[in-house]
This record gives C-alpha cells, sequence and structure tokens, in this order.
C-alpha cells in the first residue's frame, strides 16, 4: 500500500492500514489445502509445479494423476495455498492501490436513506457547489422503459440527487462522457462501474488518439463496486413472472448473497431472491470480470465492509482523496477511518471474484434427451452407494458429481466432473429412476471425451403427475472402457424442505 500524503498529521495515521497485517491473516488457518485443491487443482489450472508438496511434510505429488496428494493430518497452515504460484492472496492483487480507505456517509437529508451511504452523491453535491466540476456523467432510470439504465451529463446539484441509486445494468456511461467532451465541458466527474473505469482510463492512457479529448477536459472517475450486473430484458422479464410491477419498484439492492426488491425503500423488501438463483440473467461479460473495486478510479465506492447506509470509500489518487476531505471537512458526509475488520470482507469478495474466472469451464457439455421410446423395466441391482474403485487408479475420485432440482422445469440437475487429470474417454452414463427395485426411464449416453476438470451437465426429466413431480430414488454410473465403473450411487430425492 502507498503510504497516506499527510503523514505528519497524526490524525492520518490511523488510515493506515498494514497490508502486512492483512497477509498475515490470509497466512493463517483460513486459506488450507482443502482451498488450494477446490480453487486450483480442481479448477484445472494448476501447473504442476510441485511447490505445495514441496513446501509441505503432509503432502507428496502424486505422479499417476498429476496433483498433490494428502499424505497426513493437514493443520490447515494455508502455507500450500499461499506459496502456490496461481492463488491471488497479495490484497493489492485483490483490490489495486490506494491512498486511504473510508467508512463514509451522507450528510445530505434528501440523500439519506437512499442506496447505501449516498457518498457519491454527495461528493457530486460538493463538486458542483465548490465550481470544481461543470458536469457528471451518471445514469438514471429511462423515463420512458422503468429501470432500463440510460446514461446523462448532468451539471447541476438538483440533477446529481435526481441521479443517485443503483441500476444492476450495463449502462453506456462512456458514450455520455465523449458528448459531455464535446459538448465543451471541462471538468467532468465520471461515475462508473469498474469496466466503465476501465474504458476511460484506457482512453487516457493508451496513445490511440484521445489525446485531443482529455486534453480539453480533466475527468475525475469514480466507480462503483461491483460483482455482477444482469440483462435487463431477461431479469425484468422474470420480475414480471415473479408478479412485479417495475413502475412501483423503488429501490433495488444486492446485500449478503441476496438481491432486494423494495416497493417503499423504508420498508421491508417486497420481494428477495438469492443471488444464485439469478446467475441466468447475468450478462455474459461479468462472468469473465475479476475487478471488484474499480482498481483504476480514482475514488472507489461499494457497500460491502461497511454496514448499512454506510459505504466503502478507497482514495486511490491524490485529487481523490482532496475531494473526499475537504467535502467531509464542509460537512457534505461523514467519513471514518476504515479497520482491518471491513477490509478483510471486501478482500474476501474481491478474491471470490478474481478466482469465480477459474471456475468456467472451458467447455460444457449439455445433453438433451433423445430417447423416444420408453425402454422395458428391468431389475436393478441394489448398489453400495459408494464410488467403484478401479484397480488403475486405486481410491482416486474419478467423477464427482451433484443434482439439484429444478422445481420450475421439473428436472433433476446433474453435474458430472472429471475430477482427475486425465481424459475420460468414452465415458458411459447411465441414469435411471429405481421404483421398488425396478428401473425405469433409463437415460443412457456416451461422451467421447472428457477433459481433465470439466463437467457434463444433464437435466434428468423428473416423473410428473397432475403437474406435481414424483419424488423417487434415481441411480446415477458412469463407466469407461479403460477404467470400468468408475461412479455409481443412488440418490433419495425429496422435495425441498418449506422455510
Ligand atoms: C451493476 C452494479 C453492481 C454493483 N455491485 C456491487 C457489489 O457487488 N458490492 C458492492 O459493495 N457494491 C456494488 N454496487 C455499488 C452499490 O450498488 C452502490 O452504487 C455504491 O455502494 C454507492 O452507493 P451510494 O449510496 O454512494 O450511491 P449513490 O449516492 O446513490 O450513487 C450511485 C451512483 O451510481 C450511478 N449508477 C447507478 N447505476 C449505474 C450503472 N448501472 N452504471 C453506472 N453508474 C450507475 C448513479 O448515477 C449514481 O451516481 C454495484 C453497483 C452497480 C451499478
Ligand atoms: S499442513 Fe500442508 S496441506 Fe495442510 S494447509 Fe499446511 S501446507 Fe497445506
Ligand atoms: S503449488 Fe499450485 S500450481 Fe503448483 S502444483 Fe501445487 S496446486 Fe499446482
Ligand atoms: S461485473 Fe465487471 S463487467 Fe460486469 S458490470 Fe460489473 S464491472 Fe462491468
Amino acid at each position: 500500500m502507498t503510504e497516506n500524503q499527510s503523514g505528519e498529521d497524526e490524525k492520518h495515521s490511523q488510515y493506515d492500514y498494514s497490508f502486512d497485517y492483512i497477509q498475515g491473516k490470509l497466512e493463517g488457518k483460513k486459506d488450507s489445502y482443502g482451498m488450494l485443491m477446490k480453487e486450483i487443482v480442481r479448477a484445472g489450472i494448476c501447473t504442476e509445479c510441485g511447490t505445495c508438496a514441496a513446501v509441505c511434510p503432509v503432502l507428496e505429488w502424486d505422479h499417476l494423476i498429476g496433483e498433490p496428494k494428502l499424505i497426513g493430518k493437514c493443520t490447515g497452515c494455508g502455507i500450500c495455498y499461499n506459496q502456490c504460484p496461481r492463488t491471488i492472496t497479495d490484497p493489492i492483487q485483490l483490490i489495486g492501490d490506494f491512498k486511504t480507505g473510508y467508512v463514509g456517509n451522507t450528510n445530505i437529508p434528501e440523500v439519506i436513506g437512499g442506496q447505501d451511504g449516498g457518498s457519491i452523491t454527495s461528493l457530486l453535491c460538493y463538486m458542483f457547489d465548490e465550481h470544481l466540476i461543470d458536469a457528471a456523467v451518471v445514469t438514471m432510470k429511462d423515463p420512458k422503459n422503468p429501470w432500463h439504465p440510460i446514461a446523462q451529463i448532468i451539471s447541476s446539484k438538483e440533477d446529481a440527487i435526481k441521479s443517485s441509486g443503483s441500476i444492476y445494468c450495463h449502462s453506456q456511461t462512456v458514450e455520455a462522457l465523449m458528448d459531455a467532451i464535446r459538448q465543451d465541458y471541462r471538468s467532468i466527474a465520471f461515475v462508473g462501474t469498474p469496466c466503465n473505469i476501465d474504458a476511460v482510463y484506457k482512453m487516457m492512457s493508451s496513445p490511440s488518439g484521445m489525446l485531443k479529448y482529455f486534453m480539453r477536459a480533466h475527468v475525475l472517475t469514480i466507480g462503483l463496486f461491483c460483482m455482477d450486473s444482469f440483462s435487463p430484458e431477461a431479469i425484468y422479464s422474470f420480475f414480471k413472472k415473479e408478479g412485479l410491477d417495475l413502475s412501483k419498484i423503488k429501490k433495488m439492492d444486492i446485500n449478503k448473497g441476496k438481491f432486494h426488491v423494495y416497493y417503499d425503500p423504508k420498508a421491508e423488501p417486497i420481494k428477495s431472491f438469492t443471488i444464485k438463483s439469478l446467475h441466468k440473467f447475468k450478462s455474459s461479460s461479468c462472468n469473465f470480470c475479476t475487478d471488484l473495486t474499480a482498481e483504476n478510479a480514482d475514488i472507489s465506492v461499494g457497500s460491502v465492509g461497511s454496514g448499512p447506509n454506510k459505504n466503502t470509500i478507497f482514495a486511490r489518487t491524490g485529487i481523490g482523496t482532496e475531494i473526499i476531505e475537504d467535502a467531509a471537512k464542509k460537512g457534505y458526509l461523514t467519513i471514518e477511518p476504515y479497520d482491518t475488520i471491513n477490509l478483510n470482507a471486501v478482500l474476501f469478495l474481491a478474491k471470490l471474484k478474481k478466482v469465480s474466472q477459474y471456475n468456467i469451464q472451458k467447455r460444457k457439455v449439455f445433453i438433451v434427451k433423445d430417447s423416444k421410446e420408453e425402454e422395458p423395466r428391468i431389475e436393478t441391482k441394489p448398489e453400495s452407494d459408494q464410488t467403484p474403485v478401479s484397480p488403475a487408479l486405486g481410491t482416486r475420485k474419478v467423477l464427482r458429481v451433484s443434482k439439484a432440482i429444478n422445481e420450475v422445469e421439473k428436472v433433476l440437475n446433474i453435474s458430472l466432473t472429471n475430477a482427475i487429470g486425465h481424459v475420460l474417454e468414452n465415458l458411459k452414463i447411465r441414469i435411471v429412476s429405481v421404483e421398488d427395485l425396478f428401473e425405469k426411464r433409463p437415460w443412457i449416453t456416451t461422451i467421447k471425451e472428457l477433459f481433465p476438470y470439466e463437467t457434463i451437465e444433464i437435466g434428468y426429466p423428473l416423473e410428473v403427475q397432475e403437474g406435481e413431480i414424483i419424488y423417487e430414488n434415481v441411480l446415477v454410473e458412469a463407466s469407461t472402457d479403460e477404467y470400468g465403473k468408475i461412479y455409481s450411487k443412488s440418490f433419495k430425492l425429496a422435495p425441498p424442505e418449506k422455510k
């Protein structure tokens, strides 16, 4: 971390956070062998350098399948994880460099109770009042199309207040910025998601002919923290199906893994969804994004790590620091020093985002049911619910299998992941429902090749009577010519527990 510029001021030293301390925390018990296996080895990004095995007395290199193998009791010391060249453990790699961190909230009455702490709007109001900017690029709701974002050039404090609030969709902010420069605004505050900020940063720093624009205007960038955004058509049609009236929605926010929708921002949300359940509506680009905290902005603002009605704020540049501190001195917002507990929450989320890309499978195989005729019932042999062992692989688990019932589509989603460093050739998969020791609705398929750590996703249709799912036992088996039977397990399906 860079040093606080106002180092002679005693008070400011409390704003300095020791990256050594955080580094120490990361090397503690939290990051261990389990995480190394999940994030690096199972994700298929291990380079097989063998460092993890070299630094630990209870790890050895398994030459057969090319991965580390535990041969004793893991103490969870985290050294293997931290020494691995593929893990991201350095705080600067996670959230970028910054000068000072704050927890902030607005003091402007019209902004209190808005999105989070209202810090961005407060900074914009301060900059307009102080004549530091003559325009700002913000994102507002399209009046003709509820909750669709529309990037706007504003030139007053009143409009800044109107622009507060988050819209969780991509907004074409850069187009508005270029328009503002063409319209001869000379000092512009630009508010955007990390990807928006990156575009501006690149324009300002790459020799691609943008000189004429950026010599004419000074642009101060304010970046929002951003985990993901959604395709408006997809998510809003889903909201409509869920009975939500877009024109009545006053606020949306994301908090602790849930997406909340409010008709009245002062009351409880009218509906909440887990972020996981909304993943299919996520903008595809966000799957490839690793920047949570707008690492290239002058000022970054988010909600994670600071509690309700507050913001986490990072001043990354000298001018960013000065603006925040002067705005606070003049009463637009209150700032408090950021502590390591706050910072840990941001680091945790930043790490999830950085490593999420590792978990995108290079290739996914989706299988559609093709057997038209019901095969005759055959007697099933009760299987021991264990993964069979192939003599060639010893006790190693070859396939990792997970299942989830999709009640809407009335299918059992089964994911089978190749868990070893070998290609599985001619992988035969057999899925059947089992009723009183009889098999029915068999579904058999052969996958030519399943590469290491690739996943096959299968939607096995469940039996439905009068619109209701019949919960039965489902047997999943897999074998290859080379290794014989590599998986056999029956799952007892049950309706999800009602909360
Ligand atoms: C797509 C998206 C995802 C986010 N994900 C997270 C997250 O995972 N974790 C987290 O801590 N914070 C996230 N945020 C930021 C958070 O929602 C707040 O914007 C932030 O905490 C600032 O709060 P505030 O109270 O200061 O906002 P306000 O003072 O209300 O200011 C919000 C500003 O954001 C601008 N804005 C709104 N929507 C957009 C948009 N789509 N694109 C560009 N600018 C926009 C507005 O113009 C306004 O100036 C996300 C924001 C967005 C837009
Ligand atoms: S004991 Fe070995 S395997 Fe366990 S966390 Fe420490 S280094 Fe990793
Ligand atoms: S240190 Fe990391 S990259 Fe190297 S072998 Fe171990 S898991 Fe793989
Ligand atoms: S997740 Fe990344 S790509 Fe998606 S809106 Fe946020 S910053 Fe942009």
